[in-house]
């Protein structure tokens, strides 16, 4: 048996450029480059879409939708060491869930950063349970396929080593259950840690480029008009310096444009500062920008639209049914564990 690499992507809403480049593109590279010696399922975390409020009647068209996005930037579907499902397809992640649910202390899911954060801002009245125990429902991701090697941001830390602790505990109370996933710092080691590519943005440069933005003015989505992209762009923030200084950290809005343009040309970002540094006007990048980022799209979305939906699939069906075999072995040992199973 090779190691399994194991990844998701939430689908709550239409995925950005910053989507695209910083997790995406890693994601099917890595997909093409380790299948010889690795498993690796990509799967669509669907039952995690609703942690936080969504429209629930855009649920499935962004489940398909961002299913095709991988597809049209590159995923591999003809290779059977690439794994590709949704969640809820495989029910052994609800019932393992439950099951690690009642293993976990209170005070353990309620220390998590994410799980404190997210409550401090709505009040424990209003947060989701699902939010509360979401970590549950990732460790059982997680340890149905015995996946070694999980790239996570620092956010997910904590979550990665309760995954390893639970592992590690009903290991030690029932016998060898679970695989314990690598510790956080050899994941990083595994995966270049954090290769800290964050797109900003645009209206307000000195923040990431996040989906759930409200106003949306700041972020370009992979789905939008590439005309209406390119006016984002040109009504990009910058700053009043009025000189093109790439090393300067107070110029994030210049040094976010430089950073797109290099991405959706292709080109060594090193290359693009040269070529713009020392330039008194803004507008010839911006314009640069501008165009660069409405052909990407045009592009991208010609790729999106040509995505073969059978094959697609046909690929999901086959692998939710090969994957529903592997969890359900997993399942069973611990329900024999609990005295579930005889
Ligand atoms: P949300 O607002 O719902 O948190 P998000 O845009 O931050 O959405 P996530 O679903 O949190 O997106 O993250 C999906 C993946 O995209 C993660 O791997 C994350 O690191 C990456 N990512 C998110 N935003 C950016 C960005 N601006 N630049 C580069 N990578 C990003
Ligand atoms: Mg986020």
């Amino acid at each position: 048996m090779k190691p399994v690499i194991l990844t998701g992507l939430r689908a709550n809403n239409d995925l950005h450029i910053g989507n695209y480049f910083g997790a995406l593109l890693p994601l099917i590279d890595m997909a093409k480059h380790h299948a010889d010696e690795y498993e690796v399922n990509l799967f669509m975390p669907d039952l995690h879409s609703f942690t936080t409020p969504i429209d629930h009647g855009n649920l499935q068209r962004d489940i398909m939708n961002n299913l095709r996005i991988f597809v049209a930037a590159g995923l591999p579907l003809d290779n059977p060491s690439v794994h590709l499902y949704r969640q809820s397809y495989i029910p052994a992640h609800s019932e393992l869930t439950w099951i690690l649910d009642c293993f976990t202390g209170f005070g353990e899911f309620s220390r998590m950063t994410e799980f404190k954060d997210k409550s401090a801002k709505v009040g424990t009245e209003h947060i989701g349970v699902g939010q509360f125990n979401y970590p549950a429902l990732m460790a059982a991701d997680i340890l149905l396929y015995g996946a070694t090697y999980v790239p996570v941001g620092d956010d997910q830390r904590q979550h990665i080593e309760y995954t390893r602790n639970i592992a590690e505990r009903l290991n030690n109370k029932f016998g060898e259950l679970f695989v314990v996933p690598k510790p956080v710092k050899e994941q990083h080691e595994f995966f270049g840690k954090d290769q800290g590519l964050r797109i900003k943005d645009l209206a307000d440069p000195t923040k990431k480029m996040s989906k759930s933005d409200e106003s949306g003015r700041g972020i370009i989505f992979l789905g939008d008009n590439p005309t209406e992209a390119a006016k984002k762009i040109k009504s990009a923030t910058t700053d009043s310096l009025g000189k093109i200084n790439a090393a300067n950290r107070t110029q994030s809005g210049v040094q976010n444009l430089l950073q797109i343009l290099a991405l959706t040309t292709g080109r060594l970002i090193e290359e693009v500062n040269a070529e713009y540094n020392g330039q008194e006007q803004y507008g010839p990048l911006k314009a640069a920008v501008a165009d660069a980022v409405s052909a990407f799209l045009t592009d991208f979305q010609s790729r999106l639209a040509n995505v073969d939906e059978a094959q697609l699939r046909a690929k999901l069906e086959s692998d939710e049914k090969q994957m529903n075999e592997i969890a359900n072995t997993t399942l069973l040992k611990v329900q024999k564990a609990v005295g579930l199973r005889a």
